[in-house]
């Protein structure tokens, strides 16, 4: 009977595209106590989230402002969260907030907080998108 345990972790790998509303709370929650610990611990450990932007000398000016752009973020991905699960208690959740069109599926299994169709996704992204088309 051992090799029931071993089936389970194999089946780990797929994330399932459709999500119980039950599993979309507690992924948000999750992703809510995430952030908030990393908002609340300031300090060296920021720098690794911006790996990207290391082309700039890492001056003490330049250190802190990257903080406060990455502190930004943060708090603007909590947002989304906190709205997310908003519109799971509204009944509105899988719907663009902006047009309210459906949201895919295969996109909300990807990012379950994401408000937004791929289409005003795109509109609000222009220049990072384009190229791909
Ligand atoms: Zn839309």
């Amino acid at each position: 009977m051992d090799g029931i345990l071993l089936q389970t972790v194999e089946g780990l790998g797929d994330a399932p595209l459709v999500r119980t509303g039950c599993e979309i709370w507690e992924w948000l929650q999750g992703e809510k106590e995430e952030l908030a610990h990393d908002l609340l611990s300031e300090g060296p450990l920021c720098q690794t989230a911006v790996s990207g932007v290391q082309e700039a000398e890492a001056s003490e000016e330049n250190g802190r402002e990257i903080e406060w752009r990455h502190r930004g973020q943060l708090e603007a991905r909590l947002r989304e969260v906190n709205d997310a699960q908003d519109r799971l208690l509204d009944g509105a959740y899988g719907r663009c907030t902006d047009c309210g069109v459906e949201i895919g599926n295969k996109r909300l299994a990807a990012d379950p907080a994401v408000s937004l169709c791929i289409t005003c996704q795109q509109s609000t992204e222009t220049e990072v998108m384009c190229c791909s088309l």
